[in-house]
């Protein structure tokens, strides 16, 4: 099943939602008039300050709900180390895994011999299970013999300040491959809704120097780079 990505929900007019904040934050305006004049203009205003301040807490109020579907075990459990967000990941004690439901990484996937080695080894590991669980054995230890690659489910929550922390770091070319592939249509989508929020997100490279031990040495010139980088 290929890698799907969607965004289930998010917070209405987030942008909006987070210029009010800061409008709050550094105005004498009433509750009742705080959305009052906020148009294009304010809210980029407002927003530019909070970025530039480094003023996020604002960013807290708007959310956005994605759900995943064709990643990797290996993929999520670095997704969840995240832990400013809520998940809900498809369970393996109620639910019977499928057939050939392992993703097959790219490097694994250009070599043909690698390839038919990992597919066999997949395909054997899940002959195991299915055969423990005709023997009694119950999903929730019979799934033990599945590979780290069996494909899985998740819907994650994460508020806008969140998703630049996530992306900054889940976006760099020093990440694994399939968290970025995640990540870059997290992205694209966070983009689609709510550019504003998401003019400063990616890789710390695009808006200065490299904060990684080992550094790829090539940095990207701009988010438009990031979300078009598929290495
Ligand atoms: C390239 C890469 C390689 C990695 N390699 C490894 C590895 O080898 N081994 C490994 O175990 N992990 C590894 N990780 C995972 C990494 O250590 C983090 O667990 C993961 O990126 C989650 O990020 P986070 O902790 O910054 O933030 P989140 O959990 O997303 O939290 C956001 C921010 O909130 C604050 N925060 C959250 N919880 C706390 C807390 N309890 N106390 C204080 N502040 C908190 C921190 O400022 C944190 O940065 C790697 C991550 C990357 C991107």
């Amino acid at each position: 099943m290929p890698l799907v990505v969607k965004l289930a929900a998010h917070t209405t007019e987030p942008a909006r939602v987070v210029a009010a904040a800061a409008k709050l934050c550094y105005s004498a305006a009433s509750v009742n008039t705080l959305y009052e004049d906020l148009d294009e203009t304010k809210i980029r205003a407002f927003l530019k300050t909070l970025l530039d301040a480094g003023h996020l807490s604002p960013f807290e109020h708007a959310s956005f709900t994605y759900a995943i579907e064709g990643v990797s075990r290996v993929a999520t459990h670095q997704l969840v180390r995240h832990r400013i967000a809520s998940y809900s990941q498809r369970s393996q004690r109620y639910v019977t895994m499928g057939e050939s439901l392992c993703v097959v990484p790219p490097e694994v996937e250009k070599n043909p011999e690698a390839s038919r080695v990992f597919r066999e080894t997949a395909a054997r590991a899940y002959d195991a299970y299915e055969e423990m669980i005709s023997r009694g054995v119950p999903k929730e230890d019979a799934r033990f013999i599945l590979p780290h690659g069996w494909e899985t489910a998740i819907v994650v929550t994460m508020n806008a300040r969140e998703l630049l922390h996530f992306f900054g770091l889940r976006l760099c070319r020093r990440a694994q491959w399939e968290i970025r592939a995640v990540a870059r249509r997290m992205l694209a989508l966070a983009v689609e809704t709510a550019g504003e929020l998401f003019e400063k997100s990616g890789p710390p490279c695009v808006y200065g120097p490299c904060r990684e031990l080992h550094p790829c040495g090539r940095p990207f010139g701009s988010v438009a780079e990031v979300l078009g980088d598929d290495s």
